[in-house]
């Protein structure tokens, strides 16, 4: 090995001796409460596929014939020549669900946040972020070059106290948060910090990756949740986990979105997402506004597999969402209660998260609760999870 690279050698140790070397794990089968995971049939916790659309019949028959009409790719960004009918039917789809003017279909969720927050908020300007938001917004943050300020996780007051000491300095202030906090599964104070913006005439944004087709009225999300239909200005989303497919979205007035559609530039020079998943993502919307029975159905499990967890001695942390933070402490014991968990018969599939996914010393394990668990998976994950869990000593 070339001496140039030795750094990477050191680093890799380290990163192994604290426990904190991921293994990627490769999946051998469609997304689903079953999957085979490293040529093993396991019972997966893992996936953010809350409703279970990701093998959807429904959705994949979309996808199918769109293949056959619009063939395979696009060949081209959105503003030059990829902007398919589809895109703009998905994204009337997607504003009229959110009960929004208008919305812009993106690459993906992560995308989303690097299109919104530089197109909104440049150098001179402010931004006000949770200190547990997603990495996509943090990056967004800085590729903006707009000032960050970050307050403590929904703490409404220190965001206030921030605000205040800043906000005369700056031309425009963006506060971001996200909307469900994907390693806890607690969710942001909303109405307070809309409350709280609204006051000091500052942009509001909330990220719902983890909350659309989770919470609100048939899953319409967070911003449903505190009833403030229509009054966040950016609202950010994904396609790819609840919905079961690939993409991004960005919610909000057409005055915003005509913006961003002028100015983001992964929409301005980067492809634009295939027909085929447009056509699946149209699907899921037709089947969440169809009925809310899938999202009864995953909160019903919710339900039933913490009350097991809380019942057999398990510290699940402060969620409020499918999000279970199965709370461990020390990243190495997290790490061997997952291959654990995976190498017992038959396997369960939950991921290990440690530094610097969530602060030291918090290591969990989490799962993942969908729809489309039946309530014998639920059980055999509860008892496995409680028979390793005496063993190693996590419960009594
Ligand atoms: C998962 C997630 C994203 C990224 O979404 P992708 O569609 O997978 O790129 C962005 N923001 C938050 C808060 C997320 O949880």
């Amino acid at each position: 090995m070339s001496e140039k690279f030795e750094w990477i050698n050191e680093e890799m140790e380290a990163l192994k001796q604290q426990g904190l070397k991921t293994h990627i794990r490769t999946i051998g089968s469609a997304c689903g409460p079953w999957m085979v995971v490293d040529g093993k049939k396991v019972l997966n916790f893992c996936t953010n596929n809350y409703l279970g659309l990701a093998n959807h019949p429904r959705l994949k028959e979309a996808a199918r014939a769109a293949v056959q009409i619009w063939g395979v790719g696009p060949a081209a960004v959105r503003s030059i020549a990829g902007t398919l009918e589809l895109h703009r039917l998905l994204e009337e789809r997607l504003a009229a669900f959110k009960g929004v003017e208008d919305a812009l279909y993106v690459q993906s969720g992560f995308c989303a946040n690097q299109a919104a927050i530089p197109s909104m908020v440049g150098k001179g300007d402010v931004i006000f972020t949770d200190r547990l938001n997603h990495a996509s917004i943090i990056d967004g943050c800085r590729l903006s070059s707009a000032r960050v300020v970050v307050y403590e996780h929904c703490d409404v007051e220190d965001c206030e106290r921030a605000i205040k000491e800043n906000l005369g300095e700056y031309r425009r202030a963006l506060l971001i948060t996200d909307g469900v906090f994907s390693m806890d599964g607690d969710i942001a104070p909303l109405d307070r910090l809309f409350e709280l913006c609204e006051r000091h005439g500052i942009i509001t944004m909330v990220d719902d990756a983890h909350g659309e087709g989770v919470l609100g009225r048939g899953g319409r999300g967070i911003v449903d949740h505190f009833q403030l239909n229509g009054k966040f200005d950016l609202e950010i989303g994904t396609l790819s986990k609840a919905f079961g497919v690939m993409g991004g979205v960005i919610a909000g007035s057409s005055t915003v979105i005509e913006w961003i559609r002028q100015k983001a530039r992964p929409f301005l020079f980067s492809s634009a997402v295939t027909a085929a998943d447009t056509a699946a993502c149209l699907a899921a919307v037709d089947l969440l506004e169809e009925g809310t029975e899938l999202v009864e159905r995953l909160w019903e499990n919710t339900r039933y597999f913490k009350e097991g967890m809380r019942g057999a001695g398990f510290d699940i942390g402060a969620s409020v969402t499918p999000i279970t933070p199965v709370m461990i402490g020390d990243a190495t014991l997290a790490q061997n209660f997952s291959r654990m968990l995976f190498d017992s018969d038959p396997g369960i599939f939950a991921m290990p998260i440690g530094y610097p996914t969530v602060p030291q010393g918090k290591a969990r394990i989490r799962v993942m609760i969908s729809a489309s668990h039946s309530r014998e998976d639920l059980d055999l994950g509860l008892d496995i999870f409680t028979r390793i869990g005496k063993s190693v000593g996590v419960i009594g």
